[in-house]
């Protein structure tokens, strides 16, 4: 029997709680930090430091760059430590020694000086001499960021932790054979050794063109149990087939253009309450990192509201190609037990922050979702009322419109038998067509996402059976 329900402890809601306040207590922190460094000519004393060493401006700011990046991290370390170390030990989420930690951590603080001190350097020059730079900046930014999802599975996460193809040859043989009916390579599936740094699980879609792959987790492969696995592959195969990597470049493209756009004019307008006269001046770079933050942190709910929508779709593809829905609720199961998060956190907070949709909603859907049981005529419940009468007929608010395959061939007429219950929604939705083939099962999908009035009996809403018929025209 697979465990269905979350199984929610004291300690998995304060464990939420925790990181829901330190989420907000760190772009303060953040934001207090840039203010502090500003506002005591501390950024301009790095600056004036780095100008000893060479007379080249783009050196200057490369060496800048460094100090501000050590400044930084120096006086968010209580924060970073506390939020890195102390919480995931707390709850014994990880086994990682402080000098391991520690390693790492220093690891990223340099790859993260070497790949932006010259991204920054360059930028500043720009902004010295471009009137809008922030349309340069922008433009700049998009090849950038392709560069680095290409890259980053290649040169970046290879320093971190070792990838290696799929252990498992049962495993290996039934992902290829998933993968195939997904459409995409089996060879690009890949385990890595996360238990390095957590004892948490997890998969992950990345990487773009030639480092495209799907990455599990070692921990992932030790707790979940095989049909778990396929079910999760499921979803990360979704991201992987509907391109959702360069849906989110795009939509990240999209946003930035307004926070570059809205950055310079802030940037311009406050550079003299810094005692800034010079644009391009190294030391007001904290100004603009403070200005980006606070941008990047008012669009978090607009961020995190599209991560939840793209989730739900991969959820739906998994779903759709694997077909386990048990499988799939148990393992989201096991990843709020697992991880002690929260699986109904307050809506604010999920509406806010959260990537993914919360467990619960995750879990409902997964074993709600069953369009392709749509032909097997589910038993009717009771209560279901007969349009005519006192009781009024539901009417349609939305449609969806279907997804027919283009290269289908022309077929007549359509007949849906559904339920639409008092909430509106269409349900126990039946073929009643003769010959189901693409088309009804195409407009059966799209009906489910119809939203009626609902029909009522006496003024009451009530579940009516509704019946759908569709004629099709051939040109
Ligand atoms: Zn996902």
């Amino acid at each position: 029997m697979r465990n269905l329900v979350v199984h929610v402890t004291p300690e998995m809601i304060r464990h939420s709680r925790i990181l829901d306040v330190l989420y907000f207590v760190a772009f303060v922190y953040g934001a207090v930090v840039l203010y502090f460094l500003l506002r005591s000519g501390l950024s301009m004393r790095l600056r004036d430091v780095a100008a000893r060493v060479t007379r080249k401006r783009l050196i200057i700011a490369m060496l800048y760059y460094a100090l501000l990046t050590l400044a930084m991290v120096a006086l968010e370390f209580p924060l970073t430590f506390y939020r890195g170390f102390v919480v995931p030990h707390q709850f014994d989420l990880t086994s990682q020694s402080f000098a391991s930690w520690m390693g790492d951590f220093a690891k990223a603080v340099g790859v993260n000086i070497a790949i932006l001190a010259p991204i920054a350097a360059v930028a500043l020059l720009i902004m010295g001499r471009v009137r809008r730079w922030w349309i340069v900046l922008w433009l700049a930014s998009i090849p950038l960021i392709i560069l680095g999802v290409v890259m980053t599975p290649l040169i970046i996460d290879p320093l971190f932790n070792k990838f290696e193809p799929l252990r498992d040859p049962i495993l290996r043989r039934d992902l290829l054979a998933e993968a195939g009916k997904a459409g995409i390579e089996g060879s690009r599936v890949y385990q890595v050794n996360k238990s390095k740094q957590t004892k948490t699980m997890n998969a992950y879609m990345t990487g773009l063109g030639p480092s495209k792959r799907i990455v599990l987790y070692d921990t992932l492969l030790a707790k979940l149990d095989h049909d778990e696995i396929i079910a999760t592959m499921g979803h990360e195969m979704g991201h992987y087939v509907l391109h959702h990597l360069w849906k989110g470049i795009a939509f990240g493209v999209v946003v930035s253009f307004f926070g570059f756009f809205v950055a310079q004019i802030f940037y311009e307008r406050g550079l003299a309450r810094w005692r800034l006269t010079d644009r391009a001046d190294p030391a007001a770079l904290p100004w603009l990192l403070l200005i980006a933050s606070v941008i990047t942190f008012a669009l978090s709910p607009v961020d995190s509201g599209f991560s939840r929508h793209i989730e739900h779709q991969a959820d739906k593809f998994g779903l759709d190609l694997t077909r386990l829905n048990e499988a799939t609720a148990s393992s989201f199961v096991k990843f709020a037990e697992d991880s002690k998060v929260d699986p109904n956190p307050p809506r604010f907070i999920e509406w806010w922050r959260y990537s993914h949709p919360a467990a619960q909603r995750r879990i409902d859907f997964a074993l709600s979702y069953r369009p392709w049981e749509l032909s097997l005529a589910p038993h009717q419940s009771a209560q279901v009322y007969r349009i005519g009468g006192d009781v009024k007929a539901p009417i349609v608010i939305s449609r969806a419109e279907p997804q027919i395959p283009t290269n289908s061939h022309c077929r007549g007429h359509i007949v849906l038998k559904s339920v639409i219950d008092a909430h509106g929604n269409p349900s126990q939705i039946q073929d009643l067509t003769l010959q189901p083939d693409v088309f009804t099962h195409a407009f059966a999908n799209a009906l489910q996402h119809w939203k009626f009035q609902p029909a009522t009996l006496n003024g009451k809403p009530v579940p009516v059976e509704y019946i759908v018929t569709v004629n099709i025209h051939c040109r």
